[in-house]
Order: structure tokens, then C-alpha cells, then sequence
């Protein structure tokens, strides 16, 4: 171990047959702390070569279990996001994919700080299970072609340990090890296809466009030469993604947008996305041919009907999917919150919102905090939107009145309002394809 960790002080590559050793002994526990650190130290600082970072996801992977999606029928498809506030993305995504004729068994976390996660989401469905283990997931896609369940520890274990030090070492922040963590765990699930949300601006792990599109490059060649079909694409996450932040309310925003409705920028993500992994999967000629064909499954019913069949079968109230609203939970405190002056939304930080979601309850500070399910907060207004003085542009949902001041007093900042109109936030930044083809657009 001194002389890898030597080698990577001084700016050295690793070997294969090292980095196995360096994986096996953390996961082991015969290789101590002080010393993992310090390598994860001499990588943040030195860097991995696209060869290291490789062979460093695919000791992580074989760390632990992998998930045989082999005996599915269709092609199996994955997709997973950095990370944002308002994201419900997969909820959409799931029911939307299945019912083009997809297989999505997906393994999926909770939230933390201020991002939500889809686990939290589904499980603010009355009766929703996501315990499903690796057995009951496969069975779920074959017969419905759609399962969400939760991801197991199972799953690249070495991850968990190496994440652990890196969470207390000052060490997240490395674009090789942000990919390494996240592709051994989609890699470990199992699915041929594979699309990636890599978010960037105020409420993204990655604020500068540029990193997110280094980390889209490291995470599409980990994928691909490790035999995935793999395409990432850069999305903007200055403001909230819809309208609805909170586990129960954003339930009802992806019903919404299930039904053919729903905020246009929450539908056009969810369109990108599936045309993409519609590419990727031989189902489609061109993203804009799998998009059309998607949306079509939106307004006819298809996807909502999916989602029916896929709550019932995780134990969900299947109707959910025609009266939400009476069926999720519902917050007992509502407050308003009001522009002063007359102008155009100019900004409303995502950062901010997040941050105010999760002092409204429909976050956790730590892992293992308890969550309320019906808080958070509904957007009224987007930015670019005319308010008028007195209008609301946010309404609150909390249990208490300690959470509900709490999140109103972190709002104030979250909102900046101006004289003319302002140029919208960018959402789609460009597209990473295997062998390092990038497009960014301009729009
Ligand atoms: N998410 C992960 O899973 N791993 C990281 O390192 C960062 C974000």
C-alpha cells in the first residue's frame, strides 16, 4: 500500500492488479482508514487516467452482487440523475418506457440534504412498498415490464465504504471518483441501456457546465467499455424542475404529467430522456422519432395505465393515478408567499428551494432522519413569469408551525424578482455519446 500511495502522490498510474488489491482490502477492512484516505487524497489531487477510473468502477462492481437482467424480455433500460430539486423524473420516466415496450427494473435511493430521491417519492403512495431484493424486482419486470425498488447494500459495497471517507475527508468533489461511485452501482443493476441526467447550475452537485460535462465524458467511456450502451445529457437545474417540490406533491405533478399534462419543462425532460434510451435500445431512428413516439403514449393513456399497474403490483392504492389529490397525504399548514412589487421572475435558486423543502419536513439533514411525505412547497410562478404585487409565488405545506416558519423564513432568499424580462434558464446544455462525441446546444 505505501508504494501505490507513493505512486499516486507523485502523479503515477495504478495497475489493474493494484486497484483490485486497494478495493478488496477496504471492502475487507485489512486495508486501514488512514491509508484509504490518503489514496483517495493523492486521486483528488493527482487524478485517474480514463484506464484507472475503468478498472477502479469494475473493481468496485465486482466488490459485490451484480443483477442478472439477462432472462427479461425487451431491452432493458436504465437511467439515473446527479441529482436535483423537484426531479420526478423516473416517475414518469418508469410507467412512459414500459409502456413503449422497454424493461426498467430500476434500483433507486432516498433523498439527501437538499435533493429529493424516488424511493421517499413512491413510498408517499398509501401502501407503496420498495423492498422488494433483486428476486421480486425481475419477477415485477417480467410480468408489468416495470419495477422501482430500493437499492440494497448488496450492490458495489466498496462504494459505501469508499463514500463514507470521502463524505469526512473533503474527497467528494473528484470528477473519477463522482463516476467510479455512481457507474459500479448502474453498472452492478444490470441494464444494457443506460441514459444519464447530469445536472448543472445552483441546485446541482456540478454548479459549472463544464465539470458536468468532463463527469458526463468519464461516466459514458466507463460505461461503454465496460459493454453498455451509454448516453449522458447535460440538463439545467438553476430553478426547480415543474412546480412541485415534496414527496406527495410531486406524486401528483408526475400523475399530472402522466395523464398528457403536467409542466412543460418536467414533460420535455422525460421525452429527451426516453428518446435517448429509445436510441440506445434499436427502438427508435432518431431521439426526436422515440420522442414523438413517446409523447403519443402520454396523451393516450398508455403510460398512466402503466403506472396503475405498477403501483399495484409494489402493494400502491392504484388509484392514485385518477384522484391523487385524495389520496395522498395531505399537509394540515399552508402559507402563502407574496411578491411586494410588480416584475418578472428573474431567478428562484434551486439550491434555496431545496434547502427550504427540507426544512419543511420533506427532507433529511442526515441518513436516517424521518420525513413527512405530504411537505414541501408549490411553486406558483417560474422564472421568465409576470407577478402582479400581492400575488403568491410559492405555497408551503408542513405538519407544524416550527417547519412551516422555518421554511418560509429560508424562501426569502430564494427568489430574485426584476424590471424586464428576463433570458430563461438554459435546461438542455448538450449530449455526451460514446467515443467521446459531444454536442452542446445553444439554445
Ligand atoms: N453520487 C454518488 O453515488 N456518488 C458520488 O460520488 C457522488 C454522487
Amino acid at each position: 500500500m505505501y508504494g501505490i500511495l507513493a505512486r499516486k502522490r507523485d502523479g503515477g498510474e495504478l495497475s489493474r492488479a493494484e486497484i483490485d488489491r486497494v478495493i478488496e482490502g477496504a471492502v475487507a477492512g485489512t486495508i486501514p482508514d488512514y491509508q484509504l484516505t490518503a489514496l483517495l487524497m493523492a486521486i483528488f489531487c493527482r487524478g485517474l487516467t480514463p484506464r484507472e477510473t475503468a478498472d477502479l468502477t469494475l473493481a468496485m462492481v465486482a466488490s459485490g452482487a451484480e443483477v442478472d437482467l439477462s432472462s427479461l424480455p425487451g431491452p432493458t433500460v436504465d437511467k439515473h440523475s446527479t441529482g436535483g430539486v423537484g426531479d420526478k423524473t423516473t416517475l414518469v420516466l418508469g410507467p412512459l418506457l414500459a409502456a413503449a415496450g422497454l424493461t426498467v427494473a430500476k434500483m433507486s435511493g432516498r433523498g439527501l440534504g437538499h435533493t429529493g430521491g424516488t424511493l421517499d417519492k413512491l413510498e408517499a403512495i398509501p401502501g407503496m412498498r420498495t423492498d422488494l431484493g433483486p428476486a421480486r424486482m425481475i419477477e415485477q419486470a417480467r410480468s408489468i415490464g416495470l419495477a422501482v425498488v430500493a437499492q440494497g447494500a448488496e450492490l458495489a459495497p466498496a462504494d459505501g465504504v469508499l463514500y463514507a471517507l470521502r463524505d469526512v475527508t473533503a474527497t467528494v468533489e473528484s470528477i473519477p471518483l463522482i463516476a467510479s461511485s455512481i457507474m459500479s452501482k448502474k453498472l452492478a443493476a444490470g441494464a444494457q441501456s443506460i441514459v444519464l441526467d447530469v445536472k448543472t447550475g445552483a441546485g446541482a452537485f456540478m454548479r459549472d457546465p463544464d465539470d458536468a460535462f468532463a463527469l458526463a465524458h468519464a461516466m459514458v467511456e466507463i460505461g461503454t467499455s465496460a459493454g453498455r450502451r451509454v448516453v449522458a445529457v447535460i440538463t439545467g437545474m438553476e430553478q426547480p424542475l415543474g412546480l412541485a417540490v415534496g414527496n406527495a406533491l410531486e406524486v401528483e405533478e408526475a400523475v399530472q404529467t402522466l395523464r398528457g399534462g403536467g409542466p412543460a419543462d418536467l414533460r420535455d425532460l422525460c421525452l429527451i430522456l426516453g428518446g435517448e434510451l429509445l436510441v440506445l435500445a434499436e427502438q427508435a431512428a432518431s431521439p426526436a422519432a422515440g420522442a414523438a413516439r413517446l409523447a403519443a403514449l402520454l396523451d393516450d393513456g398508455s403510460a398512466l395505465e402503466r403506472f396503475r399497474r405498477f403501483v399495484a403490483a409494489q402493494g400502491g392504492d392504484p388509484r392514485v393515478a385518477d384522484m391523487p389529490e385524495e389520496l395522498l397525504p395531505e399537509a394540515p399548514l399552508r402559507l402563502d408567499l407574496t411578491v411586494t412589487t410588480a416584475g418578472y421572475v428573474a431567478a428562484i435558486d434551486a439550491l434555496t428551494i431545496g434547502e427550504a423543502a427540507r426544512d419543511l419536513g420533506a427532507g433529511r439533514q442526515r441518513k436516517g432522519d424521518p420525513i413527512d411525505p405530504a411537505a414541501g412547497l408549490l411553486l406558483r410562478a417560474k422564472v421568465g413569469d409576470r407577478l402582479e404585487a400581492g400575488d403568491a409565488w410559492a405555497t408551503l405545506f408542513a405538519s407544524d408551525q416550527r417547519r412551516l416558519a422555518a421554511g418560509a423564513a429560508r424562501l426569502q432568499s430564494a427568489l430574485r424578482m426584476g424590471v424586464s424580462f428576463p433570458a430563461p434558464p438554459r435546461s438542455i446544455y448538450g449530449t455526451v455519446r460514446a467515443g467521446g462525441r459531444e454536442e452542446r446546444s445553444h439554445q
